[in-house]
């Protein structure tokens, strides 16, 4: 039961492996009502993570007809076994914004994944001949559909003594949610805030807005809260939330300033700018950089323009009339 720790009266921590995957973890959290169960994400669909959730189902001593997963946001590493609990009898809860981008995500054709090849020409990486194949969030896509019931920002959810207010954790995707009780000052923050990593911040497309601005934002909110017992999907336990809260800040200003001086020499695509960024990754040179790699450093590059553009600082032009951008420092 080594993978199993209660870290809060009736609330238990499952660490579930993500093979393959930088993140190495996924922590699953599971909290016990009286008869009903909420459990807080999935893990992916693999056969390994199956057995480990059959696992935590029964020493746990759940009943899937009285239990209702909770999806903090898209990606597949938290919503990879929705078909697998809805077949067994479980009830699954989502944000709406979220789901109906994952519902496009499904298909192969999908507006979505005709986006990013648009997003790559529009950031410059045409140069670097990617195929959306080369995408981990088009090759792992979660294919089948599920039913959910909607519970998005304000929406409540009660079960033994808890009670839980969903909120907008928007910025790490575009409807991420979090679980907020606030006698108990808990806070399920999904991938908002992780100890030692930082959260993957994307360019989403220009009608989703400046999603680091988006981010930002929900920090700022959360440390107002004044969490006491934070749960992130990945990695440790963060024990003094506002600190790791703070670091973060620290971290965009870090990068947001690392964006604006590669543009000192002159407009660079986003593309061109990721290049000059310093990246935690052993890879020397961006011809060295996995190719999945670079879709994910590339829009993070742009997040991070975007949001210069939305605080006044930099701005783009279509150069070659190619629609290839090219951000720039405002005078
Ligand atoms: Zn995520």
């Amino acid at each position: 039961m080594d993978n199993i720790t209660e870290v809060y009266k009736n609330i238990y921590r499952a660490v579930i492996p993500l093979r393959g995957n930088p993140l190495k973890s996924i922590n699953i959290f599971i909290i016990k009502g009286e008869d009903k169960t909420l459990i807080v994400d999935t893990g992916f669909n693999t056969e390994e993570v199956r057995s480990c959730t059959d696992d935590y189902i029964e020493k746990l001593n759940i009943d899937l007809n009285k239990t209702i997963v909770f999806i903090t946001h898209l990606h597949s590493d938290h919503t990879g076994l929705t078909g697998y609990f809805t077949e067994k009898g479980a009830k699954i809860y989502m944000p709406s914004l979220d789901a109906e981008i994952m519902d496009d995500m499904r298909k192969s054709n999908g507006k979505y994944w005709k986006r990013i090849q648009d997003f790559a020409h529009i950031q410059g990486l045409g140069v670097d001949g990617l195929r959306i194949e080369d995408h981990p969030g088009f090759r792992f896509r979660t294919r089948d559909s599920f039913d959910f019931v909607a519970k998005n920002p304000g929406d409540e959810i009660s079960l033994g003594d808890f009670n839980f207010k969903v909120i907008s954790l928007s910025g790490h995707t575009p409807g991420m949610v979090g679980l907020y009780d606030k006698d108990k000052s808990i806070l399920f923050c999904g991938d908002h805030i992780l100890y030692k990593i930082t959260s993957n911040i994307q360019f989403w497309g220009f009608d989703f807005g400046d999603s680091l601005g988006n981010y930002l934002k929900n920090l700022k909110k959360v440390k107002e809260l004044n969490i006491k017992y934070l749960y992130g999907s990945h990695r440790n336990r963060i024990r003094d939330a506002n600190k790791r809260i703070d670091e973060i800040f620290l971290h965009h200003d870090k990068r947001l300033k690392e964006a604006y001086s590669a543009l000192e020499n002159g407009p660079l695509t986003p593309r061109d700018v990721t290049v000059r960024m310093k990246w935690d990754i052993t890879a020397k040179t961006w011809e060295e950089f996995p190719k999945s790699q670079k879709w994910f450093a590339v829009g993070e590059a742009h997040a991070h323009l975007e949001h210069l553009r939305t605080l006044g600082k930099v701005d783009y032009i279509d150069k070659n009339k190619d629609g290839v951008l090219y951000y720039f420092i405002k005078k």
